[in-house]
């Protein structure tokens, strides 16, 4: 049987300085751009929601810079279409962390909190951060699905769960079992990935369409 551990905190601090590389590109993000978050971005929507969503992490111009998960870039333009879609949104997304926009038994959270240069966080920082996803979890009490966006995402949820790599393959649109929850794999919603076709609507709809009708 999967389990979790838990651990206390949901949310670093703001100066959280655990990944010294991203501490200091923090530093230097606020320096040159002093009106933005430039911190870790802590998740969006309800604790009591059934469905959580697993980012990357917070894009430069994005939630870095907006302090909303997925807000601000490309990619939180085809999330949000799609939780609006099916539910699991309401309002209207406008891009900013003010626009009104509500999650509906959803919420959304990173793998890595801060944002990394070029958008890849180092495994050391994954693993660090783990720690943060991890309570997250534990602190949802109804939560029965999870969608990893992306394999960094995938492969950070199996340790969450202590769940065996060779047994539980990233694969779109793959359902993998953790205890009483399941894990949907979808490739990251991405400027790159939609770009190049690798991810195109359809296929992402058709992820939160199976989840919508798990949930039911
Ligand atoms: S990525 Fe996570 S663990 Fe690392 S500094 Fe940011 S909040 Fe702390």
């Amino acid at each position: 049987m999967a389990s979790i551990a838990a651990v206390p905190r949901t949310a670093p601090d703001r100066n959280c300085p655990l990944c010294p590389r991203l501490a200091d590109f923090r530093k230097a993000t606020r320096k040159r751009e002093p009106d933005w978050y430039n911190s870790p971005v802590d998740s969006f929507g309800d604790a009591s929601a059934q469905l959580l969503i697993v980012g990357l992490a917070p894009g430069m111009q994005g939630a870095n810079r907006t302090g909303r998960p997925f807000t601000g870039d490309y990619a939180g333009d085809l999330l949000y279409a799609t939780l609006l879609e099916y539910g699991f949104a309401k309002g209207v997304y406008q891009a900013r962390p003010d626009d009104g926009l509500r999650l509906v038994d959803c919420r959304i959270s990173n793998a890595v909190r801060c944002v990394p240069p070029q958008n890849k966080p180092l495994p050391a920082e994954i693993n660090q951060c783990r720690q943060f996803l991890t309570a997250t979890i534990a602190a949802m009490p109804r939560v029965r699905a999870i969608v990893a966006l992306g394999r960094i995402s995938h492969d950070t949820l199996l340790k969450v769960f202590s769940l065996r790599a060779v047994a539980t393959p990233f694969a779109h649109g793959a359902v993998h079992q953790a205890g009483e929850l399941k894990i949907y794999d979808s490739y990251h919603c991405s400027r790159y990935n939609t770009n190049t076709g690798v991810l195109t609507p359809k296929m992402f709809r058709d992820v939160f369409a199976q989840v919508r009708a798990d949930l039911a």
